[in-house]
């Protein structure tokens, strides 16, 4: 693919990288600006998981290429991302440098305390909750879609609602980009299904 593999980080240098970060979880804060998994600039293109992370597609790659390290299977935050269909790429607008918000164009990182924001699968445009939650097709761009993504869930209504869309899908044998299932994800769907049962058996306790 004309890769520049000069600029593909070592997978040593990565699974270091992605232990540090993982001890210290993207804040609030910058969680619309950096990376989850290498901590960088967000800079394009960029994907994001059910849970509504984001990531540099970049850093995805690299993660996927160490996939079979034992180091970074096991590091259980980004243990659902094992292929790039259990991500999708966004697009955001900008005006200048600025990522800003594609129905009123102002500055989603100004806005990101007061305003969340989500994105359609079925096209990866960004957009206000407030307009996905009132619509059933894309502002920028017309595509209908049946479920949203909340990016940076903050509430535990919120993570629910990713987790919920997730288990539907996977319930219908679909991936997290809407494709159907690959017969060896048969186990995936087993076991998301089995981990976030014995999570919400904890949460009633
Ligand atoms: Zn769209």
């Amino acid at each position: 693919m004309g890769a520049d593999g000069g600029a593909i980080m070592k997978r040593s240098e990565l699974v270091k990288t992605i232990k540090e970060n993982k001890e210290e979880d993207v804040s609030a804060d910058n969680a619309w600006e950096n990376c989850q998994l290498s901590g960088e600039l967000l800079s394009e293109p960029i994907v994001s998981d059910y849970k509504g992370f984001l990531y540099n597609k970049k850093s995805i790659l690299e993660y996927l290429l160490g996939i079979n390290s034992t180091e970074a299977v096991n590091i259980s935050k980004f243990s659902h991302i094992k292929q790039l269909r259990d991500v999708v790429e966004l697009h955001r607008e900008f005006q200048g440098d600025e990522w800003v918000d594609s129905v009123d164009k102002q500055s989603v990182s100004a806005h990101k305390t007061s305003k969340g924001f989500g994105y359609i699968v079925e096209c990866g445009h960004v957009l206000p909750l407030d307009f996905l939650k009132r619509s059933d097709c894309c502002y920028t761009c017309e595509s209908s879609f049946e479920f949203y993504v909340i990016i940076n869930p903050s509430t535990d209504i919120s993570r629910e609602h990713n987790l919920h869309r997730m288990q539907s899908l996977l319930e219908r044998g679909k991936t997290h980009n809407l494709r159907q299932m690959k017969r060896q994800d048969r186990t995936k769907k087993r076991s998301f299904v089995a981990s976030n049962s014995s999570k919400r058996k904890k949460s009633e306790t």
